[in-house]
Order: C-alpha cells, then sequence, then structure tokens
C-alpha cells in the first residue's frame, strides 16, 4: 500500500467497487478498502436487479446471474394475486459473485484492492489532502488521498467523519429480515410481491426465486420503535403456512434508508455514495444499481476536481446536481407515494388487490388501474396526483 492516493474509496460493495473503478479507468491512483475478509460475504440482499440497468455497468455473465424473471405478482393476505410483466427484465442476481466481479474490475481497471482494511476515520488537513486512519490486518496504518469516497453502506461512519450525516430519523427506515431457503416450491419465473400491514406493518412481503428451488424470501417493516413485533418475528409468521417444507440456509437482517438521499453528499474532499448516501430507492429500498450509478457520478466529479486542482465541496457539489438532475425529480415522487401508500388502511389494499386480480392482466392499462384507486380510496390519488403534474 503506498502513502498517497488520488481516490481513496471506503467499502467494496456495488457503489465503492464502481467508484473504484471508474476513478482508476481515468489514470487516478485509486485504493479501494474493504473492512471484510471477502468481498460479497455476508450478503444482506434479496439480490434483484434491472436486467438491462445493471448490463450498463458490467457485461451480464452467468455465473453471477441466481435467475432470470419474467412476470411479477402482488398479493394480499387473503391470497388474491395479480400477475403482471416487469417494468424492466430482471435478474436475480448472486451477489457473492456479482460483488466480487466488481471489485476485480475495479482491479482490473489498476485499483489496488485492499481487504480486511477497515477505515477508522478521516481529516482534511490544510494542504487539501485527507487523511484516513485505517486498521489494515489488525494493524493501525495511515494514508493520504486527494478525495475520498464513503461507500460505507448504510452504517457509514465516514459521512459522520466528513460532518454529513443527520441523526437518522427512525420513521425513515425500513427494517428488514431475510432467510435463504431451500425446497421452496415457487414458479422460478416470478418475482412475488406480498402486501398487507398485518404481514409487514408499512412494507411488504418478497420470494425471489434462485433457482434450484431456492428462492430469497424476506420482509421490509417500516421501523417503529413500539412496534410489538421484530422483523424476523413477522417473517417467521409468513413463512409458516407457505413453506412448512422448507429449510433456511442463511439469515439476514438488517436497516435500509427510505428518505431522500441525505441532503448533503459531499464535503471537501469527501463524496458519500450508495446506501452511505442513502441512495436506495425510497419506495423499494433496491439500491444496487442506484448505488452504482451514484458511484460513477461521484468517480466522474472526483477526477474532474483532481485535474481541476479544486477538490473542495464547491466543486465536488457538481456531483450532488449529476445525481439530482437523474434521479431528483423520481425520487420525491417516490418518497410522497410511500409517505401516501403507508396511510391507507389494509383492507383498501386488499381490496385493490382483490379487484386488480379481476382483470385480464394481459389487457390491463394504467387506467384501468386509477379507476380501481378511484372506486376504492380516492383520497390516495388526490394525495399523489400533485406530484405527477407540473414538477
Ligand atoms: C434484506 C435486504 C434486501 C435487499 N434487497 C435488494 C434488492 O433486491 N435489490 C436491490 O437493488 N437492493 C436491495 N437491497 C439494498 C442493497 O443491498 C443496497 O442498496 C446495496 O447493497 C448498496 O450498495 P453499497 O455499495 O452502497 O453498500 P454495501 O453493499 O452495503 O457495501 C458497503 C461495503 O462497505 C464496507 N464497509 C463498511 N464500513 C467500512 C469501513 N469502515 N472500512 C472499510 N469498509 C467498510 C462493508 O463491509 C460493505 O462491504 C436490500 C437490502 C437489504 C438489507
Amino acid at each position: 500500500m503506498r502513502r498517497e492516493y488520488d481516490v481513496l474509496v471506503i467499502g467494496a460493495g456495488p457503489a465503492g467497487s464502481i467508484a473504484a473503478r471508474t476513478a482508476a479507468q481515468a489514470g487516478m491512483s485509486t485504493l479501494l478498502i474493504e473492512k471484510r475478509q471477502e468481498i460479497g460475504s455476508p450478503v444482506r440482499c434479496a439480490e434483484a436487479v434491472g436486467r438491462e440497468t445493471v448490463e450498463t455497468f458490467i457485461p451480464l455473465n452467468p455465473k453471477w446471474i441466481a435467475a432470470e424473471i419474467d412476470m411479477f405478482s402482488v398479493s394480499n393476505p387473503q391470497g388474491d394475486c395479480v400477475v403482471l410483466p416487469p417494468i424492466e427484465k430482471t435478474l436475480v442476481l448472486e451477489r457473492k459473485i456479482f460483488d466480487r466481479e466488481l471489485a476485480h474490475s475495479a482491479a482490473d481497471a489498476g485499483a489496488e484492492v485492499v481487504v480486511k482494511a477497515r477505515a477508522a476515520g478521516l481529516c482534511r488537513e490544510p494542504n487539501g489532502l485527507v487523511n484516513v486512519k485505517l486498521v489494515v490486518q489488525g494493524e493501525p496504518r495511515e494514508v493520504w488521498a486527494r478525495v475520498v469516497i464513503g461507500a460505507d453502506g448504510t452504517e457509514s461512519q465516514s459521512t459522520r467523519w466528513a460532518g454529513l450525516k443527520p441523526i437518522p430519523q427512525m420513521k425513515n427506515y425500513y427494517v428488514a429480515a431475510q432467510y435463504l431457503m431451500t425446497n421452496v416450491d415457487v414458479d422460478p419465473r416470478i418475482c412475488q410481491y406480498h402486501v398487507g400491514w398485518s404481514l409487514a406493518p408499512g412494507g411488504y412481503g418478497w420470494v425471489f426465486p434462485k433457482g434450484d428451488r431456492q428462492a430469497n424470501v424476506g420482509l421490509v417493516i417500516w421501523a417503529d420503535p413500539g412496534a410489538t413485533k421484530t422483523a424476523l418475528q413477522y417473517l417467521d409468521d409468513f413463512i409458516a403456512p407457505r413453506f412448512p417444507n422448507s429449510s433456511i440456509l442463511a439469515q439476514v437482517v438488517g436497516g435500509i434508508p427510505v428518505t431522500n438521499v441525505l441532503p448533503q453528499m459531499v464535503a471537501d474532499g469527501y463524496m458519500a455514495v450508495g446506501d452511505a448516501a442513502h441512495q436506495s430507492d425510497p419506495l423499494t429500498a433496491g439500491g444496487i444499481t442506484n448505488g452504482m450509478q451514484g458511484g460513477t457520478f461521484a468517480a466522474q466529479v472526483a477526477v474532474d476536481a483532481i485535474r481541476h486542482g479544486d477538490t473542495s465541496a464547491s466543486y465536488l457539489r457538481k456531483y450532488e446536481h449529476m445525481w439530482d438532475a437523474a434521479f431528483g425529480r423520481s425520487y420525491r415522487r417516490l418518497f410522497r407515494i410511500r409517505q401516501a401508500v403507508i396511510k391507507v388502511p389494509e383492507e383498501k389494499i386488499s381490496q385493490m388487490i382483490g379487484q386488480a386480480a379481476r382483470l385480464d392482466t394481459r389487457k390491463m392499462s394504467l387506467k384501468d388501474i386509477l379507476a380501481i384507486v378511484v372506486r376504492v380510496q380516492p383520497q390516495l390519488l388526490l394525495e399523489i396526483a400533485p406530484y405527477f403534474v407540473g414538477q
């Protein structure tokens, strides 16, 4: 490991690896550090991504594709089920391999990748370099970088060291619980969503097939300090009647921010990307490709800033503008839609799904869906309509 780098990236998840690859491809000396001893493990993800979107970052490779999905289903607790084609063809990944492949592509582009290397603090010095304290293989180390990209996930500390992270509001988090299950009898080409507050208050459940009769079975609930049951207890109730003969191969529990992105994603010599910057989708909480896009934008601006010799926050703010131009409007909408949807009573949501299930989904249009909303819960339409008009 050298003493000084142009770009240091903290965290080798999808956002960090793409940021490191982008910086290295532009000729920057780049260090990518990962605190775990193995990139990609343990997996804390249901692993679904849009096929075309992911392909814009890395050529598709069967070794990290667990399943190809043609349809989505949305069910209510009564068992009514609407089956629809996805907006974009979907893949269920093998993230253990996918994340490693992304880090490999960063290394191929010239980045130095170091595992068991934890960032333990950072501060910008008067000469403009950022000093980063590391613990590498248990030993303290120090390096300096012109720009640090914090890609250290939902529990990011680098954002706090840079002075960015506001105190998190519980109501803006999902709590997730998921099992990787085997001997699961589901259609291998359908991703299932399950909606109903008794099942997952404020959130939803999913069954994402991974081939070979395996599936990620999980749910997110709204983080509520007064909740009487944990996400894992809701998950156990969810699987008991549905998969009585299945076994659990792995378990994950985690938090996912579902706000809009951090109000500030940059500081002098520092940029936050991916979950560290709250870039996951405010409605579904999906964050793999969004984080990869954030990582790409951030690294592009970091490269420009280094070439211009100005790594101040005011220069790096170009990254926030790029993000806002690409995602700002849709994120604001999705955030508002989620806020409106969680106020709808469970029986109304069930009615809407029940009515949609009776339609011929091959011919179903947006007009049909709106007609159902108007019939069952007109207030919902009134609340979300302003976010689709003139914004
Ligand atoms: C249960 C669950 C299901 C999900 N399902 C989906 C889904 O189906 N589709 C989807 O798109 N998204 C999903 N998500 C969200 C998705 O997993 C994240 O949005 C995505 O992983 C974010 O990528 P990232 O690179 O920002 O962070 P991460 O993937 O979390 O990577 C951060 C990395 O930083 C490392 N790190 C942390 N601190 C340090 C430090 N101090 N020094 C060095 N390294 C550090 C971590 O070890 C980790 O490897 C899900 C999340 C959960 C919890």
